[in-house]
């Protein structure tokens, strides 16, 4: 890339969250293998970051890109309305069989953020198809669900874009956020305040809509799966639909196949994204029951009423279906698992910083969270300098890294939070 390319970039191109007339610098990647990417100047840089939770088995993976060549080959779109293709059926069969028992109906959508619109317009048609006007939904305080309206709308009212579109966002129910954390001893009481929500509302509550047990843009963190096990029962008690938004933890990061599995529930709506694709497509599905289904069907509407353009895109379904395939053999298990006990070494004596207010590790997830919210510019241009990616935000730094990582390689991004946290420079002054 000509500095040219990046003038123009810099000019003319939005990144995320990101100033058009202040932007932060923008890293020039020309390639990718395995964890590392590469930048325009020749520099590797060991990836912690899966690109956001979804290079689950590293780049540029040989068996993901012959699924894609031999996609091509045959057609790389078809519209998906009257008719259908050998992807779509391979992956959905894949996707009912592996997720959490009695999700039998997939509905194949763009990105995470189209599949939670997906799930709640289905909760909403399903209380329509029976008769019932019920429009609101609870959820979590400190919970992200993505950047479209409807999932806009259940992100955590302080930390998200609500005082942005205030008025224009409907008004949901958000109980305080579940303060009893994963390996902590479970305290009762930690349900409350969503227990007495959902017992007054239920006769208005569409559905209830979380991310099972970590929040991750709201705050990365990690609660108890007695927590999840007691909103399924109460929702099973008050009539109230469950949706897992599954998008972030899905496909084996906290360890479970589904962070679900960690309580042993099914929810009747599941959310998957991100990781599907093993990073190299944008593709999500969202799951329901046959009784959610068939209910939505025998409604006044007669079918369900959302059909993007690129829907079950078989570019997008065979790689897909070969990520899952490379997951159904089962290293992943070992993979997370090893990631867990080095990040557990390596990442969890790092709270002794007096810069750390906490750090935690679960799956192939490790976070730090500090006192200080970070120099976001200077921080991540120290990491490149200590060649690796990773892209802190607030006072969070975490690592994801792809499930292949190699011992050495987690070594270089855990030392470099560690250095990172002798130096003052790089955090908001006190
Ligand atoms: N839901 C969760 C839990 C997420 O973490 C994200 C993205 O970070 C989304 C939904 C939105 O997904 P996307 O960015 O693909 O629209």
């Amino acid at each position: 890339m000509t500095p040219d390319d990046l003038a123009f970039d810099r000019d003319h191109i939005w990144h995320p969250y990101t100033s058009m007339s202040k932007p932060l610098p923008v890293y020039p990647v020309t390639a990718a293998k395995g964890t590392s990417l590469y930048l325009a100047d020749g520099r590797e840089l060991v990836d912690g970051m899966s690109s956001w939770w979804a290079a689950i088995h590293g780049y540029n993976h040989p068996r993901l890109n012959q699924a894609m060549s031999r996609q091509i080959a045959q057609m790389s779109h078809v519209m998906f309305g009257g008719i259908t293709h050998p992807s779509a059926v391979a992956l959905c069969r894949q996707l009912v069989e592996m997720t959490p028992a009695g999700l039998e109906c997939v509905f194949l959508a763009d990105s995470g953020s189209v599949a939670v619109e997906v799930s709640m317009k289905m909760a909403l048609q399903y209380w329509q198809a029976r008769g019932q006007k019920r429009q609101r939904f609870l959820t979590l305080r400190n919970g992200y669900h993505g950047d479209t309206f409807a999932a806009m709308s259940v992100c955590d009212p302080q930390n998200s874009m609500h005082s942005l579109y205030q008025g224009y966002l409907p008004d949901h129910l958000f109980a305080a956020a579940p303060a009893c954390g994963f390996g902590e001893e479970w305290q009762p009481e930690d349900i409350q305040d969503f227990s007495a929500l959902i017992a007054r509302h239920a006769g208005e509550l569409a559905a209830v809509i979380l991310e099972p047990i970590v929040q991750g843009a709201g705050g990365m963190r990690f609660y108890h799966p007695a927590y999840l096990r007691r909103v399924r029962e109460l929702c099973d008690a008050h009539g109230v639909l469950l949706i897992a938004d599954e998008i972030a933890t899905g496909f084996g990061r906290t360890g479970k196949l589904f962070a679900c599995e960690h309580a042993g529930i099914s929810p009747d709506i599941l959310c998957v994204g991100k990781a599907l694709t093993g990073g190299t497509m944008t593709l999500s599905a969202t799951l329901t029951t046959r009784h959610v289904a068939d209910t939505i069907s025998n409604g006044a509407a007669g079918c369900f009423m959302h059909g993007p353009t690129f829907m079950g895109n078989p570019l997008a379904c065979a790689v897909a279906s070969e990520s899952l395939a490379i997951l159904q053999e089962n290293h992943w298990m070992q993979q997370v698992a090893a990631i867990e006990a080095q990040l557990t070494r390596d990442l969890l004596p790092l709270a002794d910083s007096s810069d750390v207010r906490a750090a935690r590790v679960l799956g192939s997830i490790g976070v730090i969270e500090t006192h200080r919210p970070v120099n976001m510019a200077a921080l991540q241009a120290f990491f490149v300098e200590q060649g690796v990616w990773i892209r802190p935000f607030g006072r969070l730094i975490y690592l994801m890294p792809p499930y292949i990582i190699r011992p050495d390689a987690l070594k270089r991004l855990t030392d470099a939070i560690g250095a990172a946290l002798s130096k003052p420079a790089l955090f908001a002054a006190p």
